[in-house]
């Protein structure tokens, strides 16, 4: 069965009177191809409709649809959600559906990349730059030694476990 028919009426017509309808197929035949089973499939599609919801009632235009506005209806809007059942209210469903979404979004270049590391770079070429200065004046006889062991490298979270 088409998982989009199978859908209950409310969360269809949230997807398919949404921003999202033009890629509702798309994200099903992503998630076959993933070789998803229907009952997942039907799951993050129901999940897709929550979204849907979420973003024709913030008004929320899909080209601005990314990671931090998937996290900000996940942890602002999920955990006081007051949508008509059936809505699919279950984070971590939620959260790959929407992981799913925005990668089928991305393969056909509605929303931009994913961003780019540039602040973890800034921040790495600060710090190198601090410690070379206090270096050279420490070098120099000032008694800036200690400085350098209070400036901490930041965190590299994309190579997190
Ligand atoms: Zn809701």
């Amino acid at each position: 069965m088409d998982p989009l028919t199978s859908l209950s009426a409310m969360p269809k017509g949230w997807l398919l009177n949404s921003v999202l309808a033009p890629h509702a197929d798309a994200f099903v035949a992503h998630l076959k191809r993933d070789r998803y089973s229907p009952t997942t499939v039907r799951k993050y599609l129901a999940s897709l409709a929550h979204l849907a919801r979420w973003m024709t009632q913030c008004c929320l235009p899909l080209r601005l649809l990314d990671e931090r506005e998937v996290e900000r209806f996940l942890v602002r809007h999920v955990p006081h959600c007051d949508c008509p059942r059936p809505v699919i209210c279950t984070r971590s469903d939620l959260r790959a559906a929407c992981a799913h979404l925005l990668d089928v979004l991305r393969e056909r270049q509605v929303i931009a990349g994913r961003p780019q590391e540039v602040g973890h770079i800034a921040v790495t070429t600060v710090i190198s730059a601090l410690r070379a200065y206090f270096r050279y004046r420490t070098s120099c006889g000032d008694r800036v030694h200690g400085l350098l062991g209070v400036i901490a490298k930041p965190a590299h979270w994309s190579l997190a476990a």
